[in-house]
């Protein structure tokens, strides 16, 4: 039975594992997560699973496909994984720069074939090739998901490409300096292979557990915004608004901090999507749901609540404040143009209620506030109306 070397058990473990993660990627692509990136580091997965497999066969295999195609393939892995990272950050995929790369690793690959040429130049060119794809890839994905993430997430992103690079420089000053232990490193029990291969096993899986990080963080960050945003509008949506509330009235009942709501509903909309479709009717709405985002105050936070049912919340204001806050609304919303009702002019009604102290209940105030709003559609719409003082209050902010 042959023996086999730490080094060489080491990269068998690497390649395996690239393999599992070339079947993961390729399953979160047919999930349609991050697809096109996904698909992009399924191929580097496998690629470095494939060139280590030739690399392997040093000694046995000829020279041309053990170190010449086998780093090529390499290579190409490392510009699967920068061509991912571009498709990921929606960067330009810069396949000029690609295309010089993998010249340089095909022209390098070709020389290994010549065994009267000493190998080490066409190793050293591969390994800056793989190097400058490294280092800018890195430098890319810091760049472009700081603002997604933040710039610590992106730099623990970029941290295992840059360490992968870094990796490389080292390997390649051990092949200059000392070329004799670098050709049989694979054969050696122990040594720096052995040390370089157990490091490039934990860079691996630091840098395919980021990339899976990345893919899962955008998910969640998507999802998050999913469930606090309407579809439609884009404002935010009624569970949002709710949790929103509820903190807006508890940061009240311990800090003493009022607030103000508006229940806002558009008058006779039946009739829009009646006389002029349902797309009219999304179109209104949408129209309408931008004035109220727009003329409402930046601390304020805007919701659709269902149909035709806004709510503004209006942190810090008294009732005074938020009557002016309102009447600017019913103002902006009668301003607006509808193309496609043939320019009907579309209001709203507007009940405002403020927070009573010491503080109601969100469902009293909830019942104060439809109350309110019932009160407007029935003096006659496009209206505001103050909602009645809540029962036990002691006092009614002015
Ligand atoms: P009022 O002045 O009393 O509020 O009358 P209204 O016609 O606005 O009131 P009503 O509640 O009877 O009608 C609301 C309509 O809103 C009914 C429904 O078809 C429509 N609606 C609800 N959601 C949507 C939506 O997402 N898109 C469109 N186009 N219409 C919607
Ligand atoms: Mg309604
Ligand atoms: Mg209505």
């Amino acid at each position: 039975m042959t023996s086999i070397s730490n080094a060489k058990l080491l990269l068998i473990v690497l390649l395996l594992q690239q393999f599992l993660f070339g079947l993961l990627w390729l399953g979160a692509a047919r999930l349609r997560l991050a697809r096109r990136p996904a698909l992009h580091w399924a191929g580097f997965a496998c690629l470095v699973a494939g060139g280590l497999a030739l690399i392997l066969q040093r000694g046995q295999a000829p020279q041309f496909l053990s170190l010449g195609v086998g780093n090529c393939l390499v290579l190409a892995a490392f510009v699967a994984l920068r061509r991912g990272i571009q498709r990921f950050a929606r960067l330009p995929t810069r396949d000029r720069e690609h295309g010089l790369v993998m010249g340089a690793g095909l022209l390098s690959a070709l020389s290994t074939a010549m065994a009267d040429l000493n190998p080490l130049p066409a190793v050293l060119l591969v390994a800056a090739a793989m190097m400058w794809t490294l280092l800018r890839g890195a430098c890319e994905i810091r760049g472009a998901l700081a603002a997604e993430f933040g710039r610590t997430a992106a730099s623990w992103c970029a941290m295992p490409i840059a360490m992968l690079a870094t990796l490389l420089l080292v390997r390649s000053a051990a092949a200059v300096f000392s070329p004799a232990s670098f050709q049989n490193y694979l054969q050696q029990p122990g040594g720096d292979g052995v040390v370089a291969a157990f490091v490039a096993l934990v860079i691996a899986l630091l840098l395919q557990a980021n990339l899976t990080a990345m893919v899962l963080l955008r998910l969640v960050r998507r999802l998050q915004h999913q469930s606090d945003h309407d579809t439609l509008s884009g404002l935010l949506s009624r569970r949002r608004m709710e949790q929103l509330l509820l903190a807006e009235s508890q940061r009240q009942r311990r800090f003493g901090q009022r607030f103000a709501m508006l229940s806002i509903d558009i008058d006779h909309f039946k009739r829009v999507n009646d006389g002029w479709g349902h797309a009219a009717g999304d179109a209104v709405l949408k129209r309408v749901a931008e004035a109220l985002r727009a003329g409402a105050r930046d601390i304020d936070r805007v919701a659709r609540m269902g149909g035709e049912e806004f709510c503004v919340l209006l942190p810090g204001a008294d009732e005074a404040g938020a009557h002016g806050v309102a009447l600017r609304l019913l103002a902006s919303v009668r301003a607006l143009h509808h193309p496609e009702v043939n320019g009907a002019t579309v209001t709203i009604s507007i009940g405002l209620a403020v927070m009573a102290e010491p503080a109601e209940s969100l469902q009293a105030l909830q019942l104060r506030l439809d109350r309110a709003l019932y009160g407007a559609k029935a003096a006659g719409r496009d209206r505001v109306e103050r909602a009645l003082p809540a029962a036990g209050a002691t006092h009614q902010a002015s």
